[in-house]
């Protein structure tokens, strides 16, 4: 199986009040491809700053990250951004749309920034993946103008307009309804399915449930690290 994530050694320190606090202390993980990895643990243990090394949108202080062939820390800003567009596909638990654009222009604006696609493709790309997260009738409303778990579809269907072999996503329905939580659940478990390779931060049991393999971080290190039922 292909080596997607590669984490050699990483540590990760912030300042705090003068000194260097260490939030990640010497993470190593191999993730293949199509493993579904669900990373547990109590608030403030470092796993959203671990989602965020291996996006490239921080860098570790020591250590190598490398994802999906490429070593994050050698790439220019510009070529990371890049890279990110194509390789990565982010979901976050506050939906970070962007407020102006519409369902539609946020779904096809990553395919904008990679300019690969004519734009009649994108636009219609962009409406198929809203489909398949079940929003064809709010393409044109604003993100202010639908539920919070319409937002987090929209999300989705936007992380996935490039067609990235990684899917990250940081307590994806931690804002929302136990109800609404179960839709979007629904959306990951179908994308594990198609041999997405996701790695997720979760406190929804369904989702935990729903991962080959489940990381419990504390203090920084990977305190454990098991293959679940559907593994
Ligand atoms: P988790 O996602 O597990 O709740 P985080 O990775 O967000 O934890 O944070 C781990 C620790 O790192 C916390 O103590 C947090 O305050 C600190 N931290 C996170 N990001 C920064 C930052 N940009 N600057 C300084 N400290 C940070
Ligand atoms: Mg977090």
């Amino acid at each position: 199986m292909k080596k997607i994530i590669e984490l050699k050694q990483v540590y990760k320190d912030y300042p705090q009040a003068g000194n260097l606090q260490t939030v990640l202390h010497g993470i190593d993980l191999d993730v293949v491809s199509g493993e579904f990895v669900a990373i547990v643990g109590p608030s403030g243990n470092g796993k959203s700053t671990l989602l965020n090394l291996l996006t490239g949108i921080d860098h570790p202080s020591r250590g190598e990250v490398i994802v999906n062939g490429a070593a994050l820390q050698k790439l220019s800003n510009e070529k990371l951004t890049r890279w990110r567009g194509a390789n990565v596909g982010i979901v976050f638990q506050f939906f970070q749309l962007l407020p102006t654009l519409n369902l539609l222009q946020n779904t096809v604006l990553p395919m904008d920034f990679l300019g690969k696609l004519p734009k009649r493709q994108r636009q219609q790309r962009a409406m198929q993946l809203l489909e398949q997260v079940g929003l064809a009738d709010a393409a044109d409303r604003l993100p202010s103008q639908v539920s919070g778990g319409q937002q987090q579809r929209a999300a989705i269907a936007r992380a996935l307009a490039n067609d990235p072999p990684l899917i990250v996503a940081d307590e994806p329905t931690g804002n929302l309804d136990a109800a609404t939580a179960d839709a979007v659940f629904e959306l990951f478990a179908h994308l594990r399915d198609q041999g997405k390779t996701l790695v997720m931060v979760t406190h929804n049991a369904a989702l935990a449930d729903a991962a080959s393999r489940k990381l419990e971080i504390h203090s920084g290190r990977i305190h454990a690290d098991t293959p679940t039922r559907v593994g």
